[in-house]
């Protein structure tokens, strides 16, 4: 098998039984690491630093391997900030500062215990499941049922119209933060067909020239955004308040300061959509 491994981070619930490992360690979604850490250092912990953590550690489950070394995530039942040499760090302001892998890990490490934290029992029977012996995968030994990690697909789409791009402000973001339209995928839609709704739900117009970007996972909790750029068919906005606070038409050179980093997906689409305009109107 390990001659099949990918060479950084390759996802597997199998150890491959590498003599060192790296071990994450996740608290109520929160990730635990040094308290002096910096934007670019190794998150993962060695076999020896994570020690002082196995008194309250209640799960361990192989995230895949780093490099052809195992890697682990701890759920704990405590963050132990009383060890003053750690930090508890929210996932949302950890992803941003995070090169891809680190941020693959980081991913995969709390979506795997938020889903054994949520799958105790069956859903359909009640009976208390059992995890499989061969991946990540809770089994139901009465109903035969199967539940395996929670992916949800979504659709995020910058909506470009001559020089200008189409950012928006959900209700609950701060005044001045804006990114491009969002929305989950609905039970039979493609896609494509969850983008053009969600444009004709939450802005009421009808966009064209749909190209497809890029995808990134999300972990609040289990979100896979697929990314796209469209046009708009008509720039007269109706905007549907039940769903988003307000959208704007930005020009491209004249985007509002609170869009999201470079560092994230939602980030580098507008950049894409920017230099697309620029390609257009220049
Ligand atoms: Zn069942």
């Amino acid at each position: 098998m390990s001659n099949l491994l990918l060479n950084d981070f390759h996802a597997s619930s199998d150890y491959i039984g590498s003599e060192k490992k790296w071990i994450f360690l996740v608290f109520k979604g929160s990730v635990i690491l040094r308290n002096n850490y910096f934007k670019d250092d190794w998150l993962a912990f060695d076999c020896s630093s994570a020690e002082l953590f196995a008194d309250v550690c209640k799960t361990k489950l192989c995230i895949g391997q780093f490099k052809g070394i195992d890697c682990e995530v701890w759920a704990l039942t405590d963050n132990k900030l009383g060890l003053k040499e750690f930090v508890s760090v929210e996932l949302r302001d950890l992803l941003v500062t995070l090169d891809e892998i680190s941020f693959a890990m980081i991913c995969r490490s709390v979506q795997l215990v938020t889903w054994h934290e949520s799958n105790i029992f069956c859903g359909r029977c009640g009976e208390k499941n059992s995890m499989s012996t061969n991946e990540h995968c809770f089994v139901c030994k009465r109903c035969n049922l199967s539940f395996y990690p929670k992916i949800s697909p979504c659709i995020i789409v910058a909506i470009i119209s001559g020089d200008k791009c189409l950012l928006a402000r959900q209700s609950s973001w701060p005044a001045g933060r804006y990114s491009a339209l969002a929305g989950f995928i609905e039970s039979g839609e493609t896609a494509e067909q969850a983008v053009n709704r969600e444009v004709m739900e939450e802005v009421g117009i009808e966009i064209t020239n749909l190209t497809y970007f890029g995808s990134q996972s999300w972990p609040f909790p289990g979100q896979l955004m697929l990314g796209y750029i469209g046009e708009a068919k008509d720039k007269n906005l109706r905007v549907n308040e039940l769903e988003i606070a307000e959208a704007k038409w930005f020009k491209f050179d004249e985007l509002p300061m609170g869009i999201p980093p470079s560092t994230i997906m939602s980030g580098r689409l507008i950049e894409r959509a920017v230099f697309t305009i620029r390609n257009k109107v220049i």
